[in-house]
């Protein structure tokens, strides 16, 4: 018996019309009124239909912090935020830095079995920045690690980083770096700007983020290899990046959805819900990185969705946890920054979303832009229609958004997994996996 699925109606990123009919996990048309009466039919008129979200930075939190976020319930969350795959962060307890770790972690996508969790692996041991960690290892695991990060910390000492960069070229690798010069932000507690000045909060500069990525981009020139840089925040780190490209080095970057949207004047409220690591910066900034992302000096959008629990957030900023949730909500916020501002298309959202995260860490069934005879991975969203965020009905296991009681553009109805309905009509539909 076969699994059948048409969707009705469904604008594409280029704007044309079209039925999409799904048979067996595998996308087999996509045409004008087809006709087909053993299909379950969705109506999705007034949608765009997208390849599957692809995010290359989540923190999924397990093992160790589950009280905050398990692969679980974090896939719940992209399922419900249109993703049909997560790269999950290496700064868990233990540390993804060894072939257990990741395939324990790239098991436990496989029960929830609601899209592809791929584990990122660490580039250093205990992430601590001394000895590279089990990179071969990692990599020719079941989960067959391509991507490798410390983030949370900076690879900083740039010997570390040359031979992490060296060792990836074996297997077509790619390091992420978090680009945060350690002494330049001790104890830094948000953007170093006007707004910290006022609020006498300790400054985290932009040249901290500019200086590793200056040195990084010299380095991976150097050895030819291959570099992301995570969560670019800055003006000044997009020119950089720009410089390196025209210069044709390797190089590939992205920023979150909070970094396309907030601004640093969110401190002054002192709620600790804003503060993140790299922080909020300028408005200037801002509009540098749209600028960037439809330009394509940077890449892709990546969440770096970052759960924490209540009493790690709901206390005295200088006291509280970095990071921000943002899975449920990255379509929305890159639809209010980057489309309804008429600065991207559907089609450049598509890239910057799916296709281009999904090769720059080379998975494989991701990323196809609904092309007849791929994996039908793809998600449903009505750009027409707006809602409003509630922490409390979060997929998430943690409710740190930044966006609570915000009206945001945009509601994911459907993402199929496989071909397989992970969210149906705004529900999660985990039938395939475990409950
Ligand atoms: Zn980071």
């Amino acid at each position: 018996m076969s699994q059948r699925y048409l969707l009705k109606n469904a604008q594409l990123p280029n704007g044309a019309l079209t039925d999409v009919l799904i048979v067996d996990g595998v996308i087999d048309s996509v045409a004008v009124n087809i006709a087909t009466n053993d299909a379950e039919v969705f109506d999705v008129t007034d949608s765009v239909v997208l390849p599957g979200l692809v995010d290359l930075h989540t923190h999924l939190r397990q093992p160790g912090r589950e009280d905050a976020e398990t692969v679980d319930s974090g896939s719940r969350a992209g399922a419900k935020g249109g993703f049909t795959a997560l790269s999950a962060m290496a700064n868990t307890s233990p540390v993804a830095d060894n072939a257990g770790v990741v395939e324990q972690v790239f098991r436990l996508g496989q029960e929830a079995g609601l899209l592809d969790v791929f584990p990122i692996g660490a580039v250093t041991r205990g992430l601590a920045g001394q000895e590279l960690s089990e990179i071969g290892a990692m990599a020719d695991s079941i989960a067959r690690v391509r991507v490798f990060s410390d983030d949370g910390n900076c690879v900083f000492d740039p010997l570390v980083m040359r031979r992490a960069l060296e060792y990836v070229k074996k297997f077509d690798g790619v390091i992420s770096q978090h680009a945060q010069e350690p002494r330049l932000t001790i104890g830094s507690q948000m953007n170093e700007g006007n707004v910290s000045s006022i609020l006498g909060l300790k400054g985290w500069p932009a040249i901290a983020e500019e200086a590793i990525i200056a040195r990084d981009v010299l380095l991976v020139d150097h050895v030819q290899s291959r570099l992301h840089i995570a969560h670019v925040t800055t003006a000044g780190g997009v020119e950089i990046i720009r410089w390196a490209k025209a210069r044709g080095i390797n190089v590939t970057a992205e920023v979150t959805p909070h970094h396309l949207l907030l601004t640093d004047e969110l401190a002054r409220s002192y709620d600790p819900v804003f503060k993140v690591n790299p922080p909020l910066r300028s408005e200037k900034d801002v509009m540098a990185l749209r600028e960037a992302l439809a330009d394509g000096t940077i890449d892709i959008v990546a969440t770096d969705h970052a759960p924490h629990t209540m009493e790690s957030k709901e206390c005295e900023w200088s006291e509280a946890s970095f990071g921000m949730i943002g899975l449920e909500t990255a379509l929305s916020v890159v639809q209010k920054a980057m489309i309804d501002t008429g600065i991207m298309s559907w089609e450049q959202v598509a890239d910057r979303l799916s296709t281009a995260p999904a090769r720059i860490a080379g998975y494989e069934y991701q990323g196809k832009n609904l092309a007849v005879g791929s994996r039908a991975n793809l998600t449903v969203i009505n750009p027409k229609k707006t809602w409003i965020v509630d922490r409390d009905l979060v997929t998430s296991k943690s409710r740190n958004t930044p966006f609570h009681g915000y009206e945001l553009p945009g509601v994911i109805t459907h993402t199929f997994f496989n071909g397989v309905p992970t969210l149906l009509n705004g529900v999660i539909n985990q039938a395939n996996g475990k409950k």
